[in-house]
């Protein structure tokens, strides 16, 4: 049985990156018909918070990466203890009594010398009297993992493939801190371990971590999984995708009216694509049925702020039914103070103008005019006013509109009129128009407009606009 984990700190939100191997553990898992498990990895208890892991939630479930398992590390601190102690009893880890000054001194020393810092080694050789000593005069310890000296510790990556690291790279570690807490590198083990993780799949900043932990999984006699390590998301300057690109969460992204069916479909495919498919839409079934490591890039993907937006577009367009759209929506235009107590109305609208905006807070903006009948003028639209003889095309409207049908046929035959009787361009006519019903230049069509709004509503801006402009 396939089992893979995502493990998120919950010490800030959850950053696209992170989305990204959530999705990609996720769809490894069900792709296998495996477990995929959640577990929150609250160690450093005092960066970690309670409000980020509920976004962490929160925005897992939005993006519909449901778990099977869950669990929270800080919940687990005796199981970490037990095998601590097992681990000092076997000879493989030692209580290190070195105080930070000193260790700050040998970090100093090795900075100096440019050479890459290692633990020194001084309190692996204390004897057991020593550390009796020691302890009994209360002095605060660490414990630290033994690690064998000049040896090449190897795995085979599933997407970055032969990996050796020498463990005169990084000497001995601390795996629980003076303050009783475990570190990182250690939990991990001990976790994958006992939730039975066949697969560890993770960001490539892991690969130094890896054979740290390697050693700890043979110390312990646990069998090492295997590890896939993500490239890194790259922003459009080809740097390390961070918030100096802007928004970098799935909170932003949600607050933006982005919907979770498009940034999954697009983080999926940010550094994987399945062979021979040549599309770029699928659907999270499809996802599933096609997802496998062996097409996982191993070059950095980049991340395209504009092509995710094109994309939400498509499922705004496209691929949402009606009802789904209009149940997305609906937050954002009540939010916006819109009345939307009348589904019916609302669903009518959608359906004209969906093709209209990429976003749902688009949507706010773009259906403006089916929801409110005051708006300023922009000052673009101001200033296309004074060339245009927008009063006699107005009052001329209304008088045409008195006895007959509004809908998006009549007003095309009435702006053609007008444009013979007052010998204007086809553009005076629909920007004047477009002005008095909405007070800008762009939008949705005015004949989408003349069709939806109830005529009393339209002749209402129409005067309204001319009073303005008398
Ligand atoms: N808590 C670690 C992180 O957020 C998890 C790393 C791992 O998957 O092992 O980076």
């Amino acid at each position: 049985m396939i089992v893979t984990r995502f493990a998120p700190s919950p010490t800030g939100y959850l950053h696209l990156g992170n989305a990204r191997t959530a999705i990609f553990s996720y769809l490894f898992a069900r792709h296998n018909g495996g477990r995929f498990i959640l577990r929150i990895e609250d160690t450093d208890l005092e960066r970690s918070t309670k409000e980020y892991e509920k976004m962490l939630l929160e925005d897992l479930v939005w993006l519909g990466l449901e778990w099977d398992e869950f669990y929270r590390q800080s919940e687990r601190f005796d199981i970490y203890r037990k095998y601590a102690e097992k681990l000092v009893e076997m000879g493989h880890a030692y209580p290190c009594f070195c105080s930070s000054e000193e260790l700050s001194m040998e970090r100093d020393l090795a900075e100096k010398k440019g050479i890459p810092y290692r633990y020194s080694g001084k309190c692996r050789v204390l004897s057991a009297d020593e550390v009796k000593k020691l302890k009994g005069s209360g002095k605060p310890y660490t414990i630290r993992f033994k690690v064998p000296y000049s040896e090449y510790v190897v795995f085979e990556d599933l997407i970055k493939g032969h990996i050796s690291i020498n463990t005169d790279d990084f000497g001995d570690f601390v795996i629980i801190r003076s303050d009783g807490t475990p570190t990182y590198n250690f939990v991990v083990v001990v976790d994958d371990a006992l939730m039975g993780v066949t697969h560890v799949i993770r960001g490539e900043d892991h690969v130094p971590n890896t054979p740290k932990q390697i050693l700890i999984y043979k110390a312990l006699g646990f069998d090492v999984p295997k590890f896939a390590h993500l490239p890194v998301i790259l922003g459009e300057d080809r740097s390390k995708l961070s918030k100096r690109h802007g928004a970098v969460s799935v909170k932003n992204y949600r607050e933006e009216g982005y919907l979770p069916q498009a940034l999954f479909n697009y983080l999926c495919l940010l550094g994987w694509s399945p062979p021979k498919e040549g599309r770029e839409i699928y659907t999270k079934d499809e996802l599933i049925e096609l997802f496998d490591l062996k097409d996982v890039n191993t070059s950095p993907a980049v991340f395209s702020k504009e092509k995710l937006r094109w994309m939400n577009g498509i499922y705004i367009r496209q691929i949402l039914d009606l009802e789904e759209l209009l149940e997305k929506v609906i937050p954002f235009l009540s939010e916006a103070g819109y009345d939307v107590s009348n589904r019916d109305y609302l669903k009518k609208v959608l359906e004209r103008t969906r093709d209209s905006f990429e976003t749902l807070k688009d949507a706010v903006e773009r259906l403006r005019p089916f929801f409110t009948d005051d708006f300023e003028l922009s000052a673009e639209a101001w200033s296309e006013l004074e060339n245009v003889k927008v009063y006699n095309i107005l009052s001329s409207f209304l008088e045409k509109i008195k006895d007959r049908e509004l809908n998006s046929q009549s007003v095309k035959d009435i702006a053609r009129e007008i444009q013979k009787e007052l010998s204007v361009k086809a553009k005076d006519v629909w920007h004047s128009l477009r002005i008095a019903l909405t007070g800008e230049l762009q939008g949705v069509g005015v004949d989408i407009i003349c069709d939806l709004l109830p005529k009393e509503k339209v002749e209402m801006r129409i005067r309204k606009m001319l009073q303005k402009i008398a």
